[in-house]
This record gives structure tokens, C-alpha cells and sequence, in this order.
């Protein structure tokens, strides 16, 4: 059975959804692929703690009820010190979140198919002209977009990708009841999103608390699976045992109980994109990858990449004569480059250098960023080099000089 699009995306993430929105709301006929059954979706895809700020929410219409608590603070926190920072934000229910975007979409015209896995893409001339999905059903369409996450079928098997196990971030995390997010000795952590870098919980990585309202908070933790993570890593303990051995040792989790069902893991390649197109074909989100390295934000990133690729699609689709070339599609990786994560290379080395970083050195990092005023670490945050520099120290030169070789045999 075959059929005919203007537009195919794989995968109904944040991405992919997005993408699909804006190209139905141009008038584009565009169908969505999602390999898990509408019935319980999300289901293994209902991977994120979800945490975002006012700015996604405005630009991309989406609604209070997909909000599970609005957040006023972001604090930072080390294994003896913190820093607050006043800024809201907002924790969504992700699988809410997700299902709005389907039927946002829907609404617009665009068409979805769940319970249909794309395999592989259909190339002539070496152009990509569809994709094979559910065995051997093919679709075919101008121009196709991978938005499958870290699955990515499509730009791997076209070497769009390359995406390597040592950029892999994991994470898990589980919804609690009986935090107690107003513990002595902690940052008040009612209404806030707190990220914590200890490496006991979370080596080479981060773990989190998000508050979702009264005694409930989202808690969980990440790391790269790399050489900060095997130098503070503990033998045999895997991501489960780090969270567990957390929810064991913290006493705001005293009294704290896992909520039956609501456990989210999932994974994201955190590292330079290179290419994201070529003829006839785009990838959006996760699997370019998208996710800013620095704090693991990929929602607004990943829907921020599935709008440029649908502008780009609406361009050469509009054409007297649709063209959808790679030297056409190619406007993506520059509006991606624009747009989407601008600093994206000074984030991934900062991020590389955080997490080689000791926790000593992360008590230090707490009482320089209160030290600090917003608009430097708002620069630094932006991967200003100048404002950067001063979140170093004298003392920092043997870490600095390990990271410079790191990279250098990377
Ligand atoms: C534990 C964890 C916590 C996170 N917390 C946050 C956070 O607090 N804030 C934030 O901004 N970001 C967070 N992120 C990152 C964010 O969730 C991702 O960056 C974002 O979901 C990526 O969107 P995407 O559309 O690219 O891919 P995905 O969300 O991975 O969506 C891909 C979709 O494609 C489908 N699919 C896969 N393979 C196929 C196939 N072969 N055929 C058809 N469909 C397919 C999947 O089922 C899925 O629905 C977190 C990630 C993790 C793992």
C-alpha cells in the first residue's frame, strides 16, 4: 500500500509534533508516523521531567492545562551550598503535553498514524523520496523529516548521524509524594526546579528536584555515561542504585513514596551536530540531537527545531516548482545554528568541563554564582567567554589542564 504527502515526520515528540503543526497550519498535507498505539500513548515515550520556562509556553500556545505547577525559582545546589535564582518556569505533565500537541495538530489538518513504526527511508537517485513503515508499507512525500529522538532510523541509515555512546546521556526519574521541600539546611524548594551536582548521587551528571505542588516533586537524575562519570562512579551501581541510594541517604525523603506508575527514563546524545540534512530529507529534536547540554532543556530546543524545519519545508514547498534539494533544505542547519543553539559549542565544552569538576569544587561554584550579578551569569549561562572566566579560579589550572587534554585526544 502506498500513499502520497507533502511532508512525512517520524515521531510525535515535542519535535516532530511541532513540525507537523506548523506545516498543517500552512496548508501542508502532512502525516505523523508514531510507532505507539494512540490507547496508551505516551507510554515508553513519557520520558521527561519536563521542566520549561514562560517563553515556550507563549510561543508555541500552549495551554495551562498541561502545567502540573508554576515555578518561581531555579536553585543550583552543590553537597553543602546553594544558590537561588528568581525566575519562573513551569513543570508540564509530559504525556498531557504530548497528547495536546497531537490534537493541536489534528485541528490544523495534519493526519496521525500511531501503532506505525518507520524503518527505514526510500531513496531514488539518491534522493529521499518516503519511508518504509510497519514492515513493508511505504509513504511517500516531498520531504522527509526524522523526529524520532535518539531512535533516529532515518539519519542513520542516510549517515546524517552519528550519534556515539560516550555523548549518551541517561536519566530516570520518579513522581514522589511526602518531599519535604522546606527541609533546615536546604534552599526552600517549594515552586522551584533545583538541579544539584554532587557526584555521591549523580556522578558525572546532575540529579533534580522539580516540585509539582504540595508534597509532591519530580526527583530523579542524569548522567553521560564518559570519563567524569567512570572517575566517580562507584563499582556495580547503575542509574537505578544512584537515585535509590539518593532517596536512601537525603532526609527530604524521609516520609517520601514513589507514586505507582510514574516513573520516566530515557536517554539524549549530548554532543556537536553535524549535518541535519540532505535531499529530500531533515531531522529535527533529539535525534540531530537537539537537547542544550548544559541543563538537558530539550523541549523548547526540540520545538524550536521542528519550526525551523517546517519554515524551511513551507519554503520550498511553496516554489513554482517544489524543490526540496539539500542546498534548499540546507536554510535548516543554518536557521538550527541561528536560532536553535546558538552557543552550542562553548555549552557542550563548559559542560564537559562542570562535570570533571569535584564537589568541593561545586561548593566553590555556589558561593561564586551568589557572588556574581544576574547579567554576568546570564553571559556565562550564554557561553560568554569573558563572563565565564570569572567563574575560575587560580586553583582551577590542574582541572583546566586535564579537560585541555581530554580534548585535545578526543
Ligand atoms: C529523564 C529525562 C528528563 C528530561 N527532562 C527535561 C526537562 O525537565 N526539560 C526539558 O526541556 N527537557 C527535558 N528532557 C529532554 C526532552 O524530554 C527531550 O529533549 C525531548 O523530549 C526530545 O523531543 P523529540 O521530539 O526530539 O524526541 P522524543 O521526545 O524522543 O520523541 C520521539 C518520538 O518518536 C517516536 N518514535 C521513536 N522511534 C520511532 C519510529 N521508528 N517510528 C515512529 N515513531 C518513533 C517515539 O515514540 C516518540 O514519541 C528530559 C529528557 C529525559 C530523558
Amino acid at each position: 500500500m502506498t500513499d502520497r504527502f507533502d511532508a512525512v515526520v517520524a515521531g510525535a515528540g515535542p519535535a516532530g509534533a511541532q513540525c507537523a503543526r506548523d506545516l498543517a497550519r500552512r496548508g501542508h498535507d502532512v502525516v505523523v508516523f508514531e510507532t505507539e498505539p494512540e490507547e496508551e500513548f505516551p507510554r515508553q515515550s513519557n520520558k521527561s521531567t519536563a521542566g520549561t520556562f514562560p517563553s515556550m509556553l507563549s510561543s508555541f500556545g500552549i495551554p495551562d492545562d498541561v502545567v502540573m505547577n508554576y515555578t518561581d525559582d531555579v536553585v543550583l545546589e552543590s553537597p553543602n551550598g546553594h544558590f537561588v535564582r528568581d525566575q519562573p518556569g513551569a513543570v508540564l505533565e509530559f504525556a498531557d503535553f504530548k497528547r495536546y500537541l497531537v490534537r493541536d495538530g489534528r485541528e490544523q489538518g495534519a493526519e496521525y498514524r500511531f501503532d506505525s513504526r518507520v524503518s527505514k527511508p526510500i531513496t531514488e537517485n539518491g534522493e529521499v523520496v518516503g519511508v518504509r513503515y510497519d514492515g513493508d508499507r511505504e509513504a511517500y512525500a516531498d520531504v522527509v523529516v526524522d523526529a524520532t529522538g535518539p531512535a533516529a532510523p532515518l539519519a542513520k541509515a542516510l549517515d546524517v548521524v552519528d550519534l556515539e555512546r560516550e555523548n549518551q546521556a541517561i536519566g530516570v526519574e520518579y513522581e514522589m509524594e511526602g518531599v519535604d521541600v522546606e527541609a533546615d539546611g536546604y534552599a526552600d524548594l517549594t515552586d522551584a526546579m533545583m538541579l544539584r551536582l554532587d557526584h555521591e548521587y549523580a556522578p558525572g551528571g546532575y540529579s533534580w528536584i522539580f516540585h509539582t505542588g504540595g508534597d509532591t516533586a519530580k526527583v530523579g537524575l542524569c548522567y553521560l555515561q564518559n570519563e567524569a562519570h567512570r572517575e566517580y562512579a562507584r563499582d556495580g551501581m547503575g542509574i537505578d542504585d544512584y537515585l535509590q541510594h539518593w532517596l536512601d541517604t537525603d532526609p527530604r525523603f524521609a516520609d517520601a513514596e514513589r507514586i505507582e506508575g510514574e516513573v520516566h527514563r530515557g536517554s539524549a546524545h549530548v554532543q556537536l551536530p553535524g549535518e541535519m540534512s540532505t535531499d529530500g530529507f531533515m531531522a529535527v529534536g533529539d535525534t540531530v540531537p537537539t537537547v542544550d547540554p548544559l541543563w538537558g532543556e530539550g523541549i523548547h530546543t526540540c520545538m524550536k527545531s521542528g519550526r525551523a524545519a517546517a519554515a524551511t519545508a513551507d519554503r520550498c514547498l511553496m516554489l513554482e516548482e517544489v524543490d526540496t534539494s539539500a542546498e534548499r533544505l540546507s536554510v535548516y542547519d543554518d536557521l538550527w545554528h541561528r536560532d536553535v543553539a546558538p552557543s552550542v559549542r562553548t555549552r557542550l565544552l563548559m559542560t564537559r568541563l562542570l562535570y570533571l569538576a569535584s564537589n568541593e569544587r561545586y561548593d566553590e561554584l555556589m558561593a561564586d554564582l551568589s557572588r556574581l550579578d544576574g547579567d554576568t551569569l546570564s553571559e556565562a549561562n550564554d557561553g560568554n567567554p569573558r563572563a565565564i572566566l570569572r567563574l575560575l579560579h587560580l586553583g582551577d589550572l590542574p582541572l583546566l589542564a586535564r579537560f585541555a587534554r581530554e580534548q585535545l585526544a578526543r
